[in-house]
C-alpha cells in the first residue's frame, strides 16, 4: 500500500545521504573519541565537523557554542536546569501555556520544588502578547524560556523581539527551536539569544541527538555530569554516528532551505485552501500567515480525531491528531486549548506536517481521500448539529 507520511513534526525520515555519512561508525570506526590511539582519537575531528557544520545552519561562527545532547528534551531540560543553578538566588521563570511538554512539565515539576512560573496566554490564533511578557518580567526572573515555533500548530512566536525584551531586562532567554530549525531560515547573528534547543530526528538527522546552543559569556552548569566531553559541559561517550548525521543533515538543509521553504508552502496551501472549501465546518488552528510553512493543523467540527487518523490510516496516510490519548481518556491538546479554540473542533483536529520529501501527488492523495473520510464519520457522530 501507498504511504503518504505528513508527520514530520513528530519525525523525519533518515535520508540516504545521511545514513551513508553515519555508517562506517556503526561499522568498523567504533573507537572511542576520548583514546589515546589514534583508532579511537581520530574520529573527534568527525564530531568537529558536525559541529561546525550545526554551526553553520545556525550562523554561529565559534562552532564550540554548540553541545551534542540525546535529544530536544534533553537540550531543554539543560538550558532550564543549568540557567537555575547558575542563579540559585532567582526563582522565576517564565515560559507559554504552548510549551512542549519537554519545557512545560520540567516547569510544573519545578513549582513544586519552591520556583514560580508564569505561563503566558496566547491569543486564539496562538500568538502571545509581549507587553504580558514585559509585564511579567521581575527582579526574581532567573529564565524566559518560550519555543521558537510551536509543534503543533507551527504558529512562529515573535523571537526577535523576545529575545531584545531579555537583553534589555537582563534576563537569560532560551528558545526552543526544534520545530523552526530546518525549516526556516534563521541565523543566531541576527538573533541575540543566549541558548536554543534543537533535536536531529526533526530535521532528517537520526534519533538519539540534539545540540544546544549556548551563546559566549553565558553562564553554564552541565545538566549531566560525568566525564569531559563536549568540553566538559556535557558527560557522556559520544553518539558519533548520529552525531555525524546531525552534521550531514544540516548540510542538507542549509543547501536548499530557502527553495524547499516555497515549495512547501504551496503545497501545505493547496492541501489546507482545498479541505477548507471543500469539507463543510472545518477551521483553520493557528495563524494564517506567522507559520512554519510545513504546518496545517485543521479541525473537523463535531468528530473524532482518532477516528479521522485511524480511517486514514487505511489509506496509507500517517499524520497526527490534535490530542492525546492518555490512559484510556482523551485528553485535548493544551495548545488549542490554550487558544480557545472550540471543543466540538478541539477533538477533531488533525495535524498535516510537511516535508521535503512530500510531494504534489501526495497532496492529491490527501484531498483525494480525506473529505470522504470526514463525511462519513459525520453520518455517524452522535455530536453531529442537526
Ligand atoms: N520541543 C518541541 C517544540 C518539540 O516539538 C519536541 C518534539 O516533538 C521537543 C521539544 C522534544 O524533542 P525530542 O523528541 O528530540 O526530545
Amino acid at each position: 500500500m501507498r504511504v503518504v507520511y505528513v508527520d514530520n513534526n513528530a519525525t523525519t525520515m533518515v535520508p540516504p545521504e545521511v545514513f551513508e555519512a553515519m555508517k562506517p561508525f556503526l561499522q568498523d570506526q567504533y573507537g572511542n573519541p576520548s583514546s589515546m590511539h589514534a583508532f579511537g582519537g581520530k574520529i573527534h575531528k568527525n564530531i568537529d565537523s558536525a559541529r561546525e557544520s550545526v554551526a553553520d545552519l545556525l550562523g554561529v561562527s565559534d562552532p564550540r557554542e554548540i553541545i551534542f545532547t540525546s535529544c530536544g528534551t534533553e537540550s531543554d531540560n539543560t538550558a532550564i536546569m543549568s540557567t537555575l543553578r547558575s542563579y540559585p538566588d532567582k526563582k522565576h521563570i517564565i515560559t507559554t501555556k504552548v510549551e512542549h511538554p519537554a519545557v512545560l512539565n520540567l516547569c510544573k515539576y519545578l513549582e513544586t520544588t519552591g520556583y514560580r512560573v508564569t505561563y503566558l496566554n496566547v491569543d486564539n490564533e496562538g500568538m502571545m502578547d509581549l507587553s504580558e511578557l514585559k509585564s511579567s518580567i521581575d527582579e526574581d526572573t532567573a529564565l524566559i524560556s518560550i519555543m521558537y515555533a510551536n509543534n503543533e500548530t507551527g504558529v512562529i512566536f515573535p523571537v526577535e523581539e523576545i529575545a531584545e525584551i531579555a537583553r534589555t531586562r537582563k534576563v537569560v532567554v532560551h528558545i526552543d527551536a526544534v520545530q523552526a530549525v530546518g525549516k526556516i531560515p534563521f541565523k543566531l547573528t541576527k538573533l541575540p539569544v543566549d541558548l536554543l534547543s534543537l533535536s536531529g530526528h526533526k530535521l532528517h538527522a537520526p534519533k538519539g541527538v540534539g545540540a544546544l546552543y549556548v551563546r559566549k559569556g553565558t553562564r553554564f552548569t552541565p545538566f549531566l555530569i560525568g566525564g569531559h566531553q563536549e568540553h566538559s559541559r556535557r558527560g557522556g561517550t559520544e553518539n558519533i554516528a548520529s552525531i555525524v548525521g546531525l552534521g550531514a543533515a544540516c548540510r542538507l538543509a542549509g543547501k536548499s532551505i530557502e527553495e524547499e521553504k516555497v515549495r512547501i508552502k504551496n503545497l501545505r496551501d493547496k492541501l489546507e485552501n482545498t479541505l477548507l472549501q471543500d469539507v463543510p465546518r472545518a477551521r483553520l488552528n493557528g495563524n494564517k500567515e506567522n507559520r512554519l510553512p510545513n504546518t496545517s493543523n485543521i479541525g473537523f467540527e463535531f468528530i473524532e480525531g482518532e477516528a479521522i487518523l485511524l480511517m486514514l490510516d487505511e489509506k496509507g496516510i500517517a499524520a497526527s491528531s490534535g490530542s492525546a490519548c492518555t490512559s484510556g481518556s482523551l485528553s485535548p491538546s493544551h495548545v488549542l486549548r490554550a487558544m480557545g479554540i472550540p471543543f466540538t473542533f478541539v477533538q477533531g483536529s488533525i495535524r498535516f506536517s510537511l516535508s521535503r520529501y512530500n510531494n504534489e501527488s501526495d497532496i492529491n492523495y490527501i484531498i483525494k481521500h480525506l473529505p470522504p473520510v470526514i463525511e462519513r464519520l459525520r453520518g455517524i457522530s452522535p455530536y453531529r448539529a442537526s
